[in-house]
């Protein structure tokens, strides 16, 4: 009996299963890996903080947001509107006003082009850089070798702790990452105390779209995703 929630090896037949609205889910054949069975304490103390008033209607206009990313035709349900649409409808509905972004120094110009787009939409954009605070990278250790212009050349740290901080000290509503570097947009979550969400994550070889890799694995190109340490 394997007792660690592994989802990803699921059929995810059963907890999402196509049933009517009276009828109730069955888990009786479920997996043994399977948390809504072996994590029902957890399951349920999770949904208790869905009764805070404000987590509960967060909660609800995320699901009417998703609703609203799908239509129904004569061909069946198909999705209508890339992710910016989502975030601005979903801004919108909360009332959000004044939005923050989050960017990567190597996004700058897109970090640009979506305050364009926020500013259109009649919200208030406060943007802050990853290189904010011009601290170099020595501060944290960094040895001169590991700098990425090379040993001679001054290069600030990317201080994602500090975008955190300065866009809660401006009371920004809502904070959007965009293309943090993995790790960078770990720090930049953990010390995010506002309501956040992620609109673009860093892929430098991908257009910014790691799942592009993902559906490359199977090719030669990205095969080496694929194979085992020990090979
Ligand atoms: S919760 Fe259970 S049924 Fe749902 S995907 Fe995970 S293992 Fe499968």
């Amino acid at each position: 009996m394997d007792e660690t929630p592994r989802c990803a090896k699921c059929s995810g037949i059963f907890c999402y299963p196509t049933i009517k609205a009276d009828q109730e889910p069955s888990f009786e054949k479920a997996p043994s890996f399977c948390p809504t069975r072996l994590r029902k304490d957890v399951v349920d103390s999770a949904l208790r903080e869905y009764d805070r008033e404000d987590v509960a209607e967060f909660a609800r206009l995320a699901s009417v947001q998703e609703f609203e990313c799908y239509e129904h035709t004569p061909d069946g349900i198909v999705t209508k509107i890339p992710r910016i649409e989502e975030t601005i409808q979903f801004a919108q509905k909360n009332g959000f006003r004044r939005l923050g972004l989050a960017f990567c120094a190597g996004l700058t110009n897109e970090g640009r082009m979506l305050t364009e787009i926020f500013e259109g939409h009649g919200f208030d954009v406060v943007s802050v850089c990853c290189k904010v605070g011009a601290v170099p990278k020595e501060r944290i250790g960094v040895k001169p070798e590991e700098k990425i212009a090379g040993a001679a050349f001054y290069e600030s740290m990317c201080n994602p702790i500090a975008q955190a901080r300065t866009l809660e000290a401006e009371g920004v509503d809502f904070a959007i990452l965009v293309g943090l570097c993995v790790g960078h947009d770990s720090l930049f979550i953990a010390h995010c105390h506002v309501p956040m969400t992620v609109l673009a994550v860093k892929d430098r070889v991908t257009g910014h779209n790691p799942l592009a890799a993902l559906y490359l694995s199977r090719s030669p190109d990205y095969g080496r995703l694929r194979r085992r340490r020990s090979e």
